[in-house]
């Protein structure tokens, strides 16, 4: 998911709008704003993406100098209107909001003690516990409220809360999921949040810095001051975010999501390096690793599968009888690139194998000679229970099947992944050093199984971190 928050600006709805759209990438399920001018709050969710989720009239209808946003993509709790973020209630202190990025690993059994007692739910979501516990917290100012909440939740969040006059920001304290902070120059005294800096570009915000992780940020009228949750953890950023989910146009943590996955690619190519005529991506998360893996080798880069950029989440699976056009409707291949050729397809990740099999299959029907596939992310063994949505462990090709078995069933001539140490020492060189005291603390439990927090029932096999 993604989250978008801005602090004193007279269009906040229209900022917020803008801001989600940067951060479509993270989430296509449903968007949502709440906005508040001091008295009330007013809110609008709909499914589908940002674009047709918002009419001029709508936005029209959200004033105020405060708001907060949210685009889904569900981890927890099914996809349904229900579920569309932010939360927005009325309680004894007036009136909340909330929006979340991440997982909390502890929801259901924080559910069931809070329905024991009588709380009533009106979503599926995880994040709708947090509603629940701010609420009931005795403390009086917003910050201690939220603060005793969090202290009963366990799991990864990038949290944006909005009440009548204030913002509150906060990452969990291994800072799992992204988030950071910016201003408005033309209005020092606006604030913008946003899982990724992209979405500062697009409303003239300059980015400031990352949230750290543990880190509290009150934003009113007073100003914004930074609160430290009381509890340390060794961080634990989602490395993930480099390989696949941030835009390639961010910098997280200091480094450029464009330059790490250049230098997954460089050292995918010195670790598994293929005898070929011609490197391609799968567009688009592929195309700088690529880019990398082509210049390290000396071979050439081309566009040999060009994307479809209409396809959206909304598309009916068709027919059986014209079933199998369902990835060329997103990708095709240019045969001139391909034919005749040693192809070496460089994609991120490979997590049920469907995909990559159908890729190949069109490689080759376009005349390809050899298809080697290159994966810039060590194999996918674990699912995340983050916030990254992936299917059971039992669906995931690599828990289960070799390297060799995985080619085979691709149908790939050779099939190389870039080793956990490879990925590692490729994102920590990438960077300003010293502004990184935490180089190398980076969660990868989906391909190590080493899992930074603990959860029930966990994981056969999974290795605490
Ligand atoms: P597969 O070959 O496993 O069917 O699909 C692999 C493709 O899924 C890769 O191209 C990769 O970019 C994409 N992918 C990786 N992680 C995710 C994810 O969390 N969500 C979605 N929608 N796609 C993903
Ligand atoms: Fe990111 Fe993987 Fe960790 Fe999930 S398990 S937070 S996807 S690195
Ligand atoms: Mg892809």
């Amino acid at each position: 998911c993604g989250v978008f928050g801005v602090f004193g600006h007279t269009e906040a709805a229209n900022i917020a709008y803008l801001g989600l759209h940067a951060l479509q990438h993270r989430g296509q399920e449903s968007a949502g704003i709440v906005t508040s001018d001091g008295e009330g709050m007013f809110a609008h969710r709909s499914m589908g993406l940002v674009q047709d989720a918002f009419s001029a009239e709508q936005l029209g209808k959200l004033p105020g100098r405060i708001a907060i946003g949210h685009v889904r993509y569900s981890t927890a709790g099914g996809s349904h209107i229900r579920n569309a973020q932010p939360f927005a209630v009325d309680y004894s202190r007036g009136s909340l909001a909330v929006c979340h990025n991440g997982t909390l690993t502890n929801a259901d059994e924080l559910r069931a003690e809070l329905e024991a007692e009588g709380s009533i739910f009106s979503s599926t979501s995880d994040t709708e516990v947090l509603v629940h516990l701010v609420a009931r917290s005795k403390a009086v100012a917003i910050e201690d409220r939220v603060m005793d909440a969090l202290s009963r939740v366990k799991g990864a969040y990038a949290l944006l809360f909005l009440t009548a006059d204030t913002i509150v920001a906060v990452r969990d304290p291994r800072g799992i999921r992204p988030l950071c902070l910016g201003i408005l120059p033309s209005r020092k005294d606006a604030h913008v949040l946003a899982s990724e800096p992209t979405s500062f570009d697009l409303i003239g915000a300059e980015y400031v810095r990352d949230v750290e992780p543990g880190e509290m940020l009150v934003i009113d009228a007073a100003g914004m001051r930074s609160i430290k949750l009381p509890v340390d953890e060794t961080p634990a950023r989602c490395i993930f975010e480099y390989v696949y989910f941030a835009r390639p146009d961010s910098k997280l943590n200091g480094r450029s999501v464009y330059e790490v996955r250049k230098e997954l690619g460089r050292t995918l190519a010195r670790e598994a390096a293929a005898q070929a005529d011609v490197v391609i991506p799968v567009p688009d998360s592929g195309v700088p690793s690529a880019i990398g893996y082509a210049n390290e080798l000396g071979i050439p880069f081309e566009m040999g599968l060009i994307r479809s950029h209409y396809v959206g989440r909304t598309f009916i699976e068709p027919q059986q009888s014209i079933r199998h056009f369902g990835v060329r409707l997103k990708l095709n291949p240019v045969e001139q690139i391909l034919r005749g050729k040693r192809v070496v397809v460089i994609d991120d990740s490979i997590v049920r194998g469907t995909t990559s099999r159908k890729i190949i299959k069109m490689v080759r029907d376009a005349g390809a000679r050899e298809v080697h596939l290159r994966i810039s992310s060590p194999p996918t063994q674990w699912p995340c229970y983050y916030g990254i949505d992936t299917p059971t462990r039992r669906e995931l090709i690599a828990s289960s099947h070799s390297v060799e078995e995985i080619a085979r069933y691709v149908t790939a001539d050779s099939l190389g992944y870039i080793s956990l140490e490879g990925m590692l020492s490729a994102v920590t060189r990438i960077g300003d050093k010293s502004s990184d005291p935490d180089e190398g603390h980076y969660c990868h439990a989906c391909f190590s199984g080493r899992y930074a927090i603990p959860f029930s029932p966990g994981p056969e096999g999974a290795a605490p971190a």
